[in-house]
């Protein structure tokens, strides 16, 4: 990945986190609030797959995935999910350009592609194996194949 890191926003008078850019703090309302940068290390708390493609500029991508993850910090955002990310995954991403908007795109931590050198993932690695650790990877009927 090669995008910019992912930031988050914090109050400075109560200590409070969250993602979406505000002008007040939701917990206490304090106007002293500084943007972070996140380490791009988080969890993925929730994932599904789009089928159907929200606007014009998604149709190509689809299906793809998307998520929820907690950030090491706290805050959880909503995000892109490359390749296979089960749920309670360790991933970690950066803001990258999808369909024209900049928005946090999460693979799985410590996977190998990420250390090869100049490879790009652009949604083409088709011929990747993934999945060789691990016998036995639960399963669930959650694929939706007609
Ligand atoms: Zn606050």
């Amino acid at each position: 990945m090669s995008g910019e890191p992912i930031t988050y926003e914090r109050c400075n008078s109560c200590g409070r986190n969250w993602v979406l850019p505000r002008t007040l703090c939701p917990s206490c309302g304090s106007a002293a609030i500084e943007q972070v940068t996140a380490c791009g290390n988080g969890r993925v708390f929730a994932a599904t797959v789009v089928y159907r493609a929200p606007s014009e500029a998604y149709r190509p991508l689809v299906p793809y995935r998307i998520g929820l993850v907690d950030l090491d910090e706290g805050p959880r955002l909503m995000a892109h999910l490359q390749g296979e990310v089960p749920i309670g995954a360790c991933v970690e991403g950066r803001m990258e350009t999808v369909a024209g908007e900049t928005i946090p795109v999460f693979a799985r931590a410590g996977t190998d592609d990420r250390t090869a050198g100049g490879e790009r993932g652009d949604g083409n690695g088709t011929g990747n194996h993934v999945g060789g650790q691990g016998g036995g990877r639960h399963r669930s009927g959650r694929r939706h194949r007609p």
